[in-house]
């Protein structure tokens, strides 16, 4: 008996990364999932690699969170495939760091667009499925850069956006049977922080090493460390918890 036995799970932007991480915890725990992206392509190879359950499916989805025809594509595609939908996690994300003063117009609406835009019409769109049933289960993924961030005013703006997003979600649509909460990363090791080492111009071990020694557990988080704590808020275990976000930072959020 697995824990999501029976259950279908969306994850947007989980062709690699924390989402494909997510997808994969999913999936060992007996889940059909759905694998959102920008590359279908990208995103059926990594619906392949899934470790399936007997029964379970899994399927790519090629689509633009920020784009509502997109979107509303994306979840009947879902629902008409997978049989329904139970669990949304918004994970898509992108980056565009700058000082403020170099900061463009584009940068501010690319980084708005895809994690709160998207998050608001991913869950829109989920939300008639998840009221109808009295049943659904949304994370949302934060950062700790919700707390303020050098070179991130549009990411630390869009990060405590969805803060306060899930926060009013749990409000409006907890007596509709649906847990609304978020997780708030530190330091990931995926393709997005190595990203920041070459803007940084510093080696990806030797970024690792620094954001390690920087906080109380001393290493680096993988997929899986944020992995657990989705899965776990998005069980039944956790049906009395909604409109939290959790840091799952390996201290650093504590001070010194
Ligand atoms: P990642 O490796 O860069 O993966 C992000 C995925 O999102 C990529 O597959 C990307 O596709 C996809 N994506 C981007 N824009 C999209 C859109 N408009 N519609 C659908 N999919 C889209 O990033 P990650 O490190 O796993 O991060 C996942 C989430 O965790 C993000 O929300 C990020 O902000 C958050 N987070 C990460 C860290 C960290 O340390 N890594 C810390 C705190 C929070 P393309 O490759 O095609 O662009």
């Amino acid at each position: 008996m697995g824990r999501f036995d029976g259950r279908v799970a969306v994850i947007t932007g989980a062709a690699r990364g924390i989402g494909f991480g997510t997808a994969t915890r999913f999936a060992e725990e007996g889940a059909s999932v759905a694998i959102v992206d920008l590359d279908e392509s990208a995103a059926a190879e990594a619906a392949a690699k899934l470790p399936l359950t007997e029964g379970a499916k899994a399927i790519g989805v090629g689509a633009n969170v920020s784009d509502s025809a997109s979107v509303e594509a994306g979840i009947e595609r879902v629902v008409a495939e997978l049989g329904g939908i139970h669990i949304l996690v918004n994970n898509a994300g992108i980056t565009r760091d700058n000082l403020l003063f170099k900061m463009t117009e584009d940068d501010w609406d690319l980084v708005m667009g895809v994690h709160l835009k998207g998050a608001f019409l991913m869950t829109k769109a989920a939300q008639k499925h998840f009221v109808e049933q009295k049943y659904g289960k949304i994370v949302n993924i934060s950062s700790i850069s919700a707390l303020g961030n050098r070179g991130q005013a549009n990411y630390s703006a869009a990060k405590m956006g969805i803060q306060g997003l899930t926060r009013t979600l749990g409000i409006e649509l907890g007596p509709f049977g649906i847990n609304t909460n978020a997780v708030a990363p530190g330091f990931i090791a995926t393709e997005m922080t190595d990203a920041t080492a070459a803007r940084l111009k510093l080696d990806v071990d030797e970024f690792r090493r620094l954001n390690a020694e920087a906080n109380p557990v001393k290493r680096v988080g993988f997929p899986a460390d944020i992995a657990a704590a989705v899965c776990f808020l998005a069980s039944d275990e956790a049906s009395y918890i909604t409109g939290q976000t959790l840091y799952v930072d390996g201290g650093i959020t504590l001070g010194t």
